[in-house]
This record gives structure tokens, C-alpha cells and sequence, in this order.
């Protein structure tokens, strides 16, 4: 199959009310990265006009941040079919990326710092609070050690062998608690899902839940490649080797997070031979 024959469409969920700190940062790197390939690429908002039918043709989804007061307008649209819908790309494993405000609404319910609790999907099994006004955000640069053991395997193999870490930006008042879900990874540097059990996100089926912003991708564009090759596997039932792309300034902003924050890691370009 030809570069030029792939077709993608990339789902971006609520854009005007679910964008916050750059998370538009995530659809651009994977539409670029699709461009760059030579596949015919759309983004398909999926916002208060899509239908649940609009939700069901997408072959990834990103989902970004929001303020307490968005996230209560998305969630009263999202609801019957096109709530169902949203629940069938997951389980069946429509590859995401969901940002802090997303994941709280793919979960079981956020409660905002004053208001009424607004209810989730239940699709990921996590709760999150936010503990009130008064109470410190969590916001920094966060560094992330991948655990989720499948997405570590495919990272690995990505990034010659290397453990993959993650660099990213939080910015959120809710505290997430985890079910029966794994975690995305290990905070390294940084707060996560709630700033005291040491976990960061959630993965579940090929979705990547985070509390890291829109630079993600930018930062990590290994995660971007995941993202395009689970897609791609999905739709074409067979697996499509992604052309390699110039990493190299992505990879170099990567060295110098990590030394001025002070964090040690193998990073991929040292531990290729
Ligand atoms: N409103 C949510 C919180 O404060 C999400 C914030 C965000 O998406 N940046 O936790």
C-alpha cells in the first residue's frame, strides 16, 4: 500500500470549548506527521454539530483540556448516541490522546471546585475531585516514566530499547483517583493524577489519557507515531511501517527539558548502538 493511498481523519473533540494551554498543539503534530508522509489527512471537528455517526467514521481522537464551566456544556452534549458512540471507538480501540479535562470526562465523574458534581462516561474507571478554591493547582512541567506494559513494549521497540519517558506540562485543579484501570506511568518530576500516589494517566485500550497539555506530542512525537500506527493497523487490518521523520530538534528540546529540570534518563538517541 502507497503513502498516498492511506487516509485518515483525525477526530478532535469540542475544539472551541475544549482546548486549553495549547492542547491544539496534539492535532497539528499528528496532521503534520500524516502531511509529511504524503497521506490525505482531515480533521473532523466533533463538536455540538457532529452527529454520533460523525464520531464512529474518525480513526483517532484527541481530546483536550477544559475549564470546569466548558467541561459541564461538553457533557450535556455528550450524551445517548453520541455518548454510545464515543464508548464503541474506545472499547474497540480507536487510538486517543485525552488531556486533562477529557480523561475526567471519560471517567466515572468530575466534581468541580464549587457546583454540582458533573457525571462522566464511566468508560475509564477513575474519579476525580477537585479538592476547592482554596486549594493549590497542580501546575509544572511533568516528566513521566511509561509503565503501561503493552504501550512500553511498542514505545521500546520505537525508540531502540530505551525506556520511554514522557515530557510534558500540567496545569489542573481536580485530583484523579484510579479504579481498575492501569496508570499511563510513573510521575518522574511532577504532580500527575492526584500528586500522591506516584501515578500519572491512565491507559486503557489504545487511548492515552494524560494530565500532560498539548505540547505532548511535540515533545514526544515517538507518542505521535504510536498514535498514526495503531490507526493505521486498525483501519487497514495489516500493520503499515511509518516512514522515518527528522526528529532531531524534537528530540534535542527533549535533552534540554531533561537537564533543566534536573532529571536523569537514558534518552533514546544515547541508548541507540
Ligand atoms: N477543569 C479541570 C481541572 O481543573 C481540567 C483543567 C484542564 O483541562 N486544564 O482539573
Amino acid at each position: 500500500m502507497s503513502n498516498q493511498q492511506i487516509e485518515l481523519t483525525i477526530g478532535w473533540l469540542y475544539p472551541t470549548l475544549m482546548s486549553t494551554y495549547g492542547d491544539r498543539g496534539n492535532v497539528i503534530v499528528l496532521e503534520r506527521r500524516c502531511l509529511w508522509r504524503g497521506y490525505n489527512v482531515k480533521v473532523l471537528p466533533l463538536d455540538r454539530n457532529a452527529t454520533a455517526d460523525d464520531i464512529r467514521s474518525v480513526d483517532l481522537i484527541v481530546g483536550g483540556g477544559a475549564q470546569d464551566r466548558q467541561q459541564e456544556i461538553v457533557m450535556r452534549d455528550l450524551q445517548g448516541a453520541k455518548a454510545e458512540a464515543m464508548r464503541e471507538k474506545i472499547e474497540n480501540g480507536t487510538p486517543g490522546v485525552f488531556t486533562c479535562g477529557s480523561p475526567q470526562l471519560l471517567g466515572h465523574y468530575y466534581e468541580p471546585g464549587f457546583g454540582q458534581r458533573i457525571q462522566g462516561l464511566g468508560i475509564l474507571d477513575i474519579v476525580s475531585v477537585h479538592p476547592g478554591e482554596n486549594v493549590r493547582r497542580c501546575i509544572g512541567n511533568l516528566v513521566v516514566e511509561v509503565t503501561a506494559s503493552r504501550l512500553v513494549q511498542d514505545l521500546k521497540k520505537m525508540l531502540g530499547g530505551a525506556t520511554p519517558y514522557l515530557i510534558g506540562f500540567e496545569n489542573h485543579g481536580g485530583r484523579t483517583k484510579l479504579g481498575k484501570v492501569e496508570a499511563l506511568g510513573r510521575v518522574v518530576y511532577g504532580l500527575g493524577n492526584n500528586g500522591e500516589d506516584g501515578t500519572e494517566g491512565v491507559f486503557y485500550q489504545n487511548a492515552i489519557a494524560t494530565y500532560s497539555h498539548g505540547p505532548l506530542l511535540p515533545k514526544n512525537p515517538f507518542v505521535a507515531d504510536w498514535l498514526i500506527q495503531t490507526a493505521l493497523r486498525l483501519k487497514y487490518q495489516q500493520a503499515i511501517a511509518l516512514s522515518p521523520l527528522d526528529d532531531t530538534l524534537a528530540m534535542q528540546g527533549r535533552e534540554a527539558m531533561f537537564k533543566r529540570l534536573k532529571v536523569s534518563v537514558a534518552t533514546p538517541a544515547a541508548a541507540k548502538v
